[in-house]
């Protein structure tokens, strides 16, 4: 699927001269990732602002040269042999949030996309502004919730966002609302047909959200984190759950840990003993590792549920 990268001295020096922000060559992307696995991206780039980002993706289509987009690398499980061609990471440069519009009952808010989902959730509490609770404790960036279509059984990005701006590889840049934005379950498809080596990219989200007392959202947040602190693993790298809750079936969790797997273990890959659903790296896992484990948990499940288990998290790379 990748398209080879001549990172000759030419190719550096022209990539260099289009960002400002960091350009690193052959960077580990287990740097990058919640998971702590990952071999290393051809050439990794962290734009500093939407031109210079749109500048970049429009150079690298013309040129040929594949890229990928990260936000904060928590739901990715990069291969041990990296990601050829470019990583974009929007998570350095492409940030902010403001308010676009103010009403006595709803407040649109505006996030870019490599906002911290975190800080979002911060500010709504602060204002007042309720409708993101339910993503509080969900790490990585707003551009990376969009298009994981984010979510608890309290509520998911869907529910909220009511426009976003995508840029397309073909350099056009739309403004997708209400009706034309369609989710999936943790997924967000984004119409028309793409090229998988250069994929559109999200730039920014556009939230409403209802006036509220700030007390309240702030006492329910509170309560949403030591909730999830209970239920989750403390310590060891993981990317959530590892595998979607499947449909007309018990949730993940629950069959994984029926069919016996809690607690196996692969190399440093652990199936959680808190949370079945989890795969941690307990310090030196590889994601060859992490993926033997995930195809032992799905083989266990489909033997005793006939439930094929889907990943949930993104395995990106070779
Ligand atoms: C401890 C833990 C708990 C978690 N709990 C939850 C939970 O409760 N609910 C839940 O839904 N998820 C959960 N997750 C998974 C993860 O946090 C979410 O999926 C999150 O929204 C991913 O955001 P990110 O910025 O890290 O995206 P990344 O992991 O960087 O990317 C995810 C996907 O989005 C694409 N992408 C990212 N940004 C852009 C962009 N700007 N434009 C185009 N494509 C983009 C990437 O190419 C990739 O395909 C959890 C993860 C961890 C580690």
């Amino acid at each position: 699927m990748s398209r080879f990268v001549r990172i000759d001295r030419a190719f550096r020096g022209a990539i260099r001269q289009r960002v400002n922000g960091a350009v690193v060559f052959d960077e580990p992307m287990a740097a990058h990732t919640w998971l702590r696995v990952g071999g290393a991206a051809d050439v990794y780039v962290a734009p500093n602002s939407p031109d210079e980002l749109t500048a970049l993706v429009k150079w690298l289509v013309a040129e040929d040269v594949s890229y990928f987009i990260i936000g904060d690398g928590s739901n990715l499980l990069v291969k041990d042999k990296g990601i050829r061609g470019v990583v974009i990471d929007m998570s350095a440069g492409i940030k902010g949030i403001s308010v676009l519009s103010e009403g006595p009952v709803s407040t649109v808010v505006q996030a870019m996309a490599g906002e911290s989902l975190h800080r979002l959730c911060r500010f709504a509490i602060d204002k007042g502004l309720a409708g993101l609770n339910f993503a509080v404790g969900i790490p990585g960036s707003v551009g990376g919730a969009i298009m994981m279509n984010a979510g608890t059984a309290d509520g998911a990005v869907e529910q909220v966002l009511t426009q976003t701006t995508v840029l397309f590889a073909d350099g056009r840049m739309e403004f997708l609302k209400n009706s034309s934005l369609a989710f999936g379950y943790r997924e967000f498809k984004i119409p028309g047909a793409h090229d998988p080596l250069h994929p559109p990219v999200v730039i920014e989200g556009s939230f409403q959200l209802q006036s509220s007392s700030r007390e309240d959202l702030a006492a329910e947040a509170k309560a949403l984190l030591k909730s999830r602190s209970e239920r989750q693993p403390k310590g060891g790298a993981s990317a959530g759950c590892i595998f979607k809750n499947p449909q007309n079936a018990e949730p993940a969790g629950a069959l994984i840990e029926q069919s016996g797997m809690k607690g196996v273990k692969l190399g440093d890959a652990l199936v959680s003993e808190k949370h079945a659903n989890f795969i941690l790296n307990r310090g030196n896992a590889k994601a060859g590792d992490i993926l033997q484990l995930m195809e032992k948990v799905q083989s266990a499940v489909y033997k005793k549920f006939g439930v094929e288990l889907k990943p949930e998290v993104r395995i990106v790379g070779e």
